[in-house]
């Protein structure tokens, strides 16, 4: 990664983490091929990459389950338009047979309308279990497509590298948020926070280590708040906490809970040897009602870069 001229941008690292976790066949081979030509990758080619087989990757294989799964309707309303004009026509079947009984003029002739009537009743019959057994396994199909859905719709939305929602799936719970609040007045609070001198950790370090500390900090904004709370990744070492349901008094009292107990804690390195204090600066808004959203970033934003400027280790509320 370090050869190449996007060197560590947050793209380039989502691109080689997908290269490395596997699973991504067609991005291993066209940059597998791009490496074994020594080739250096641009800014602009590393930023294609991610977007053809990061970024993509996931609302494709949504798109393509979503389709799969239309596909699927299509053929089952077939085989139900099918079976519904076979019923018709077994319908005019039964009709002629009660008709044909009533004017029978002999017992041999009705041994025939009785075996005519007994060969069309087998011939549904089949036609009906086929219909059953095509939508058995169309709806196992359906079950089966149903949960890839929702797995790649999970997928698009979390960041591999800490496990927790990344850019895209905090813009989704942001949106749904804002939408409770001016329709339902729910009030939610929002927590922009950034790791302190990160770029300090990532030199002093190397890379891998401050990947480590990107996992250590998603993982503590998940687990040391509530379940209703929403810990997202918003883009390199930043990370956003939406608090449904709490005024701003209340998140900033989590969002310093996080920022100590971060502080407290020690990441160990590869040879068990701490590294030197982790710190978070954050800032903290409440979202007012029929505010745009990106204006709540931007106030929780103003109140981070306070943050920063008071010292860093620690939270400021807006306003
Ligand atoms: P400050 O306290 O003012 O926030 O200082 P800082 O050094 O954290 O600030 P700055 O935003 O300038 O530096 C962030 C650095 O984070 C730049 C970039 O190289 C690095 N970075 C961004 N994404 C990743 C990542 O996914 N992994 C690693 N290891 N580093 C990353
Ligand atoms: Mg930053
Ligand atoms: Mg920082």
């Amino acid at each position: 990664m370090s050869r190449h001229a996007a060197g560590y941008a947050p793209d380039s690292y989502a691109l080689w983490y997908e290269y490395v976790r596997g699973g991504n066949p067609a991005l291993r081979a066209e940059l597998d091929q791009l490496v074994n030509a020594c080739e250096r990758l641009s800014h602009e080619l590393t930023f294609e990459l991610h977007q053809k087989h990061v970024s993509d990757h996931a609302e494709e294989s949504v798109r393509k389950a979503g389709a799969g799964l239309l596909e699927l309707m299509h053929t089952m309303r077939n085989s139900v338009e099918v079976a519904s004009s076979e019923a018709t026509e077994f319908d005019a079947q039964l009709a002629a047979f009660g008709e044909g009984i009533s004017s029978a003029e002999s017992p041999e002739d009705m041994r025939q309308h009785v075996d005519t009537m007994r060969s069309d009743v087998d011939r549904m019959n089949r036609s009906m279990s086929a219909l059953t057994s095509r939508l058995e396994t169309s709806h196992q199909e359906v079950t089966r497509l149903q949960s890839e859905l929702k797995r790649a719709r999970e997928e698009a939305s979390l960041d591999p590298l800490s496990g927790i929602l990344n850019r895209r799936g905090f813009d989704l719970e942001l949106s749904r948020l804002c939408h409770a609040a001016s329709e339902q007045g729910i009030a939610f609070s929002l927590v922009m926070v950034d790791i302190d001198f990160f770029k300090k950790i990532n030199d002093t370090y190397g890379h891998p280590f401050g990947d480590q500390v990107i996992r250590a900090v998603g993982q503590a904004l998940s687990q040391l708040t509530q379940r209703k709370d929403i810990a997202a990744r918003y883009g390199g070492e930043e990370f956003a906490l939406l608090l449904p349901e709490t005024l701003a008094a209340g998140a900033r009292e989590v969002a310093d809970r996080v920022r100590a107990a971060i502080a407290r804690g020690t990441i160990k390195r590869g040879g068990n040897e701490p590294a030197g204090n982790i710190t978070i600066s954050a800032g903290v808004a409440q979202y007012v009602r029929g505010e745009d959203p990106l204006s709540l970033i931007a106030r929780a934003d103003r109140a981070l870069y306070a943050s920063k400027q008071g010292g860093r280790n620690r939270v400021t509320l807006d306003g």
